[in-house]
């Protein structure tokens, strides 16, 4: 136990007694950390407005037995054009439940934090109807869970892909059908959202396709993560 340093960013933070919050980071060096920021509620805090949710930060913590206390907060990024516009905030916050699920407590996942850190500077440079779909697709990816899309994850079968269901893995032909309908424009997106075309994908106007492909990806994220929480609980 001892003093560290790490950079993180702010997931969500609740109350703790009169002027105290419990703040909870994904940092890069540690994953998902919970800490005690003692007087941030207080009018004169020595933390300001720094630990908010999406506030990336350079911290200096003092490691605890259960939770850690931030002893010094520096602001790296505010995301400013994301906490003052309500669409974006919106969807920052989507993007922060969805790490705050994966992100394990004191289990490095520096990738996540990297993803995060850039989807949030995406969308602070631009609001992009696919941004949120397009980071669930890839935390997927990233979790061990990239679906199947070139060919029938039952089959085979590389023609008359028509269904998606996460339970089979991704993508279904006529034959194999199972979950919901998927049409050819949202499997072209989410291959190219998975494939490298992502900058490309993000510059999409907003559509029925778009649509399709963020609902897909919700559903999608939804369903890895009640198995995780199964299999997980299996194991306990
Ligand atoms: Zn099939």
């Amino acid at each position: 136990m001892g003093l560290y340093r790490d950079t993180g960013v702010v997931l969500r933070t609740i109350r703790l007694g009169e002027a105290d919050r419990i703040v909870t980071f994904v940092t890069e060096g540690r994953g998902k950390v919970r800490a005690v920021a003692k007087g941030v509620r207080k009018t004169k805090s020595k933390f300001g407005g720094r630990l908010e949710p999406t506030s990336h930060v350079r911290l200096l913590l003092y490691e605890g037995r259960e939770l850690d206390i931030v002893t010094q907060a520096d602001t790296i990024d505010h995301f400013r054009t994301i906490r003052e516009d309500l669409d974006r905030l919106g969807r920052a916050t989507s993007l922060l439940e969805a790490v705050d699920q994966v992100a394990q407590e004191r289990e490095a996942n520096p990738r996540l934090y990297q993803m995060l850190v850039g989807a949030l500077r995406a969308l602070a440079a631009r609001d992009s109807p696919l941004l949120v779909a397009a980071f669930f697709w890839k935390l997927l990816a990233l979790d061990g869970a990239e679906p199947v899309l070139l060919r029938c994850a039952a089959c085979g079968s590389f023609s008359d892909l028509v269904a998606f269901d996460m339970v089979e893995g991704g993508v279904l032909c006529r034959g194999c059908r199972r979950g919901g309908p998927i049409s050819p424009e949202a499997l072209a997106l989410v291959r190219r959202i998975l494939g490298g075309g992502l900058t490309d994908a993000l510059a999409e106007p907003a559509s029925p396709v778009t649509h399709e492909v963020e609902t897909l990806a919700t559903r999608s994220l939804e369903t890895h993560l009640e198995r995780r929480l199964r299999s997980l609980r299996l194991l306990g």
